[in-house]
Formats: C-alpha cells, sequence, structure tokens
C-alpha cells in the first residue's frame, strides 16, 4: 500500500465516482475499481458534479460508443476548473484499442488517466502518479493478458455476486470486437474462484453468477473444464443459486447439459445466443453451428429440464441477410419459444470482418426485421409466463421497486423477475410466491398461504 497517497486521499476526504458502460463484465471490473478506491480511502460519492475523482468505464461493443463518450468527456472540461485538484480517469474495453486510446488522450489534454482493462490493478500507483507527481499525465494501454488475482471489489448487491472465471474469446465472430480488445482466452486456477465464492458466502452472498465471454469453454491451461468447475462449487461452497454468462452453443457439450437438474444449485436457466436461425449467416457470422444444431441443444435441454428457461441474443441485419434468411430467424424464434432475447439491429464495428463484407442491409430493413422479431419474441414472453400463473416460485428479493413503494422485486430460478408486496429489509431473502398476474416481462404475486 502506498501509505503517502493513502494519507493524501484520506486527509483531503476525496471522493469517486465511477460511470459505466456497457456489460456484466464491465460492471464487475467497475466493483474492481471501487474496491482498489476503497482500500486507498476515496469515499463514494453520488453527486458526479462535486466528485474529486471520476471514472469512465467504457465499452466499444455498443454503436456510436466513440462519440458518446466523446461527448460525456468533453462536458467534464467545466468540472476540471470547477472542482480543484479533479482528476478525470477513462478505462474499459475502448481504452484497450490504442488507436482510440491515443485519439482521446489528445483530444482532451485534461483528461489524466488513460488504462486498459489489464491495469486495474496498477491504478493505485497511476493515482499516485498523478496526485503526489505534480499532475502528471499516465497512459497504460499496453497489452497485457495476465491474470491478476487478490483485487478487492466492492459489490453492489448483498445477495448476488458476479465472479469472473475466464478472460478474453478465442472464437472471433465476424461482428465481435471483443477478442480484439480483451484477448484471448485465459481461465482462472479453479482453487482462486473457489476461494473467491467461499468468501463471498462469509460475507452473505447466496447466488452467484459467473461470468466470461464464453464460460463454456473455461478449462484450458488450468486444472479441471466447465461441468467439473460447477460440481466443485456445488461441494465446496456453500452457494444457493448458481449461473453463467455468456455461453457459446458450438461448446454446450453433453456433459454440461447433464449438470442441470442434476447440480442443486445450478439454476434452471441458461442464455444461450443464437444469433441468426440462418445456415447462411451463421457461417458468414462465423459461429460454427447450424440452426439444426442448436435446436438439438435446446431440445436436449428440455429433455433433462422440461421447465428450463432459455434466453439469447439475436442480431437482424446481417451483412448479406436476406428476406428468407431473416424468415428462418423468425421460424427458430417460432421454435424455441425463447423466455427472452436481445435483439440488435447489426452495426458495424471497429476491426471486425463482417464491417468490409458487401451485402450490408439498409436502416429501415433492419429496422422492420427488429420490430418483427421483438413483436414476435414479446409474444412468446408473455406465452411462456402465462405457464407461471397459480404456481409458487421461489423469489431471491434482489430490490424495492422503483414504482410502487410497498412492492419489492426479486428473480426465480430460472431469472423471471416477480414483483410482489414487501419492504426492503428483506433484500437477499427468499421468499415463497404464489403468481396470481403476468406480462410479458414481469411476473406479479402474493406470498404464498396469504393468497
Ligand atoms: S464468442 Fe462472443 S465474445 Fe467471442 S467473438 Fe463471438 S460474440 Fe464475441
Amino acid at each position: 500500500m502506498n501509505e503517502s497517497l493513502i494519507k493524501h486521499v484520506t486527509q483531503k476526504n476525496l471522493t469517486y465516482f465511477i460511470e459505466t458502460y456497457g456489460c456484466q463484465m464491465n460492471a464487475h471490473e467497475s466493483e474492481k475499481i471501487a474496491g482498489v478506491l476503497e482500500n486507498i480511502g476515496y469515499t463514494y460519492t453520488d453527486g458526479k458534479n462535486k466528485a474529486d475523482l471520476i471514472i469512465f468505464n467504457t465499452c466499444c461493443v455498443r454503436e456510436h460508443a466513440e462519440a458518446r463518450l466523446y461527448g460525456n468527456v468533453g462536458a467534464l472540461r467545466e468540472h476540471k476548473k470547477n472542482v480543484a485538484g479533479a482528476v478525470i480517469a477513462v478505462c474499459g474495453c475502448m481504452m484497450q484499442q490504442q488507436d482510440a486510446a491515443k485519439k482521446l488522450a489528445v483530444r482532451f489534454p485534461f483528461v489524466d488517466i488513460v488504462f486498459g482493462t489489464n491495469h486495474i490493478q496498477q491504478l493505485e500507483g497511476m493515482l499516485s502518479d498523478v496526485l503526489l507527481g505534480g499532475g502528471r499525465r499516465v497512459l497504460r494501454i499496453d497489452e497485457d493478458e495476465t491474470v491478476i488475482e487478490g483485487l478487492p471489489a466492492l459489490r453492489n448487491s448483498l445477495s448476488s455476486a458476479y465472479v469472473n472465471i475466464i478472460y478474453g474469446c478465442n472464437n472471433f465472430c465476424t461482428y465481435c470486437v471483443v477478442p480484439f480488445v480483451r484477448g484471448r482466452e485465459r481461465s482462472r486456477r479453479s482453487a482462486d474462484i473457489l476461494s473467491e465464492i467461499n468468501a463471498l458466502c462469509d460475507q452473505g452472498i447466496t447466488e452467484v453468477t459467473l461470468l466470461g465471454q464464453n464460460v463454456n469453454s473455461y478449462g484450458k491451461g488450468t486444472d479441471i473444464f466447465f461441468p467439473e468447475l460447477l460440481n466443485r462449487i456445488d461441494e465446496e461452497t456453500g452457494v444457493k443459486r448458481l449461473r453463467f454468462m455468456t455461453s457459446h452453443p458450438k461448446d454446450l457439450t453433453d456433459e454440461l447439459i447433464g449438470c442441470y437438474g442434476r447440480i442443486g444449485c445450478l439454476c434452471e436457466h441458461i442464455h444461450l445466443p443464437v444469433q441468426s436461425g440462418s445456415d447462411r449467416i451463421l457461417e458468414r457470422m462465423n459461429r460454427r453451428y447450424t440452426k439444426a444444431h442448436y435446436l438439438s441443444l435446446v431440445e436436449r435441454l428440455r429433455d433433462r429440464v422440461p421447465d428450463i428457461a432459455v434466453t439469447t441474443d439475436i442480431i437482424v441485419g446481417f451483412p448479406g441477410e436476406s428476406d428468407a434468411d431473416f424468415a428462418d430467424t423468425i421460424d427458430l424464434v417460432n421454435s424455441v419459444k425463447f423466455d427472452a432475447a436481445y435483439t440488435f439491429a447489426y452495426s458495424k464495428r471497429a476491426l471486425t470482418k463482417a464491417a468490409g463484407m458487401p451485402g450490408q442491409i439498409d436502416k429501415q430493413t433492419k429496422k422492420e426485421r427488429l420490430k418483427k422479431l421483438n413483436s414476435l419474441v414479446g409474444a412468446c414472453m408473455l406465452d411462456n409466463n402465462k405457464a407461471y400463473i397459480g404456481k409458487e416460485v421461489e423469489v431471491l428479493v434482489e430490490n424495492s421497486s422503483k414504482r410502487n413503494e410497498n412492492e419489492i422485486s426479486g428473480r426465480t430460478r430460472t431469472a423471471k423477475t416477480v414483483n410482489f408486496e414487501g419492504s426492503a429489509h428483506e433484500i437477499g431473502w427468499y421468499v415463497s410466491v404464489k403468481i396470481d398476474k403476468v406480462k410479458a416481462h414481469t411476473l406479479h404475486g402474493v406470498r404464498a398461504g396469504e393468497e
């Protein structure tokens, strides 16, 4: 620990604010950044306007991410004038693209620190350089694919936690920038994962989501593979609910399917991105499975656990997608009847192969296809949810409701959101709820025994 830095931060009562963009990986990385900052002595503020340290944790997966970031960072020029000694830092996967990082540093000279996804453990040193080094700027974007263990994390939830098990991706789907910014797959040692989960259980966490770009590829270069990791977590930790995301259909083995219904803590939900129902488009996407294979996976999952919830990601308007290809996607959605789908209109990402492919689809066609797809997905969700009416489900309470102060909300093992009457002190509890009404995205119920 840097004693001079801690003294400086605590004597001045310095505060921090983190703005996070993107996926759960980024959200969890922000928890780690917060853990590092709190260890140094910073305290969190939700008043961005007064914060002594503002960190942008960026994402490059979403469309126009760079333009949006520039707008947000540019708006902080005045902040540096208003808050004496304020420090601005930008990190995350967009900053892992060296060109983007350098461009940002040149365009916004008031940004003090720019660092990539693998440099969180160096944040203390970077802050020391800036705060105690006479206002030096720090740019840390070199490639470093070492897995860092032991970083503190300030978790946002009292009952659920994300745990990284694998970093990076080897798949190079032709639309995706992740392998370029997060590097090749690196699995954590199982002993480190188990000890992190046990420490979380000691703090009262009962639900864990294992995180990675492709979790079911876990294990290369370590001691065990993914199904065995699930077994060990069930046997050697106190986790009551275990989830994972995201998984790749090509790596969903029979052994892993066999874990459902056998491993007690493994929740009856799988997020299995399909992306398209057309074999031609799946090939252009470099997904390495077919529509028939995907359907057979869902069938085998449902053979093991008939009520398993299946959610997915779908892209419409991929370069070259014809009406017939899109019809194949609609047909697949009709066959699977997903419990939810994150749907996207294809948009170009720098560095990816698909960005240069012929047959780019016009905006209006993408919009119409997305609308048709969303309306079908919504209808499937509502239909699936109707099967819950009259059933009793176990809900892990996560939040108080934003809309109704007498209501709380939580999730079932199948990841359905349930709203019911209760109060905030029940967050983290498991409550039996009988479902009485459903919408496409939520269920509503009353406590079992009180209906
Ligand atoms: S598997 Fe996922 S993270 Fe990896 S390249 Fe494909 S879409 Fe991107």
